[in-house]
């Protein structure tokens, strides 16, 4: 079985605006973190909530064009995500994908073998990413970009019973302590 870091997007591989694509912009660092995780042979997998599609201000063309330019500016930091999933909903479409639900956690365990309980979810968003990672077993870093430090500060109440495996400035940090628990 394989460890897999599931890696949140806005706010984690980079800023901008919440679920729309469109608006990422990949951290300078963000290419060396996923390298990381790629030479030490960890998943690396896209995990985000693109509400914009359910609400029709984000076409699929215009997802998969914003999937791709990530794809290939990670590529020109020689890093590679594995694989992406993506929840189109809004909370209105009760679905069972939006983070911190599990369903796009359940399609990556459908396309590979991976152990939870030694896998990592990396976010910024408390109440969705680490939420999630609780919900999974596996162990969850927030990262403080984004917003990693409401999270911990006015946003704390949302996830209160739910304690981070570890707070990492950002998602080099994060990518460099699954490694080294990894070694
Ligand atoms: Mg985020
Ligand atoms: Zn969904």
């Amino acid at each position: 079985m394989k460890i897999a870091a599931f890696i949140d997007f806005q706010g984690t591989l980079g800023g901008g605006g919440l679920d729309d694509i469109r608006s990422l912009k990949l951290f300078p660092f963000a290419a060396e973190a996923v390298k990381l995780l790629n030479r030490r042979g960890i998943l690396a997998i896209g995990m985000t909530n693109q509400s914009h599609i359910s609400r029709g201000a984000l076409t699929r063309d215009e997802y998969n064009a914003g999937l791709r330019t990530l794809h290939n500016e990670l590529a020109n930091g020689g890093a590679r995500l594995d694989a992406v999933y993506c929840c189109p909903h809004t909370d209105a479409d009760n679905c069972s994908c939006r983070k911190p639900r599990r369903g796009m956690i359940d399609s990556a365990r459908r396309d590979f073998d991976i152990d939870l309980a030694s896998s990592y979810v990396i976010g910024d968003m408390g109440a969705s990413d680490m939420v999630l990672a609780h919900n999974i077993g596996a162990k969850g870093i927030l990262v403080l970009t984004g917003v990693g430090k409401g999270s911990l500060g006015e946003f704390r109440f949302l996830w209160q019973d739910i304690e981070p495996y570890f707070i990492a400035d950002d998602i080099l940090a994060a990518a460099k302590r699954i490694v080294s628990d990894c070694s």
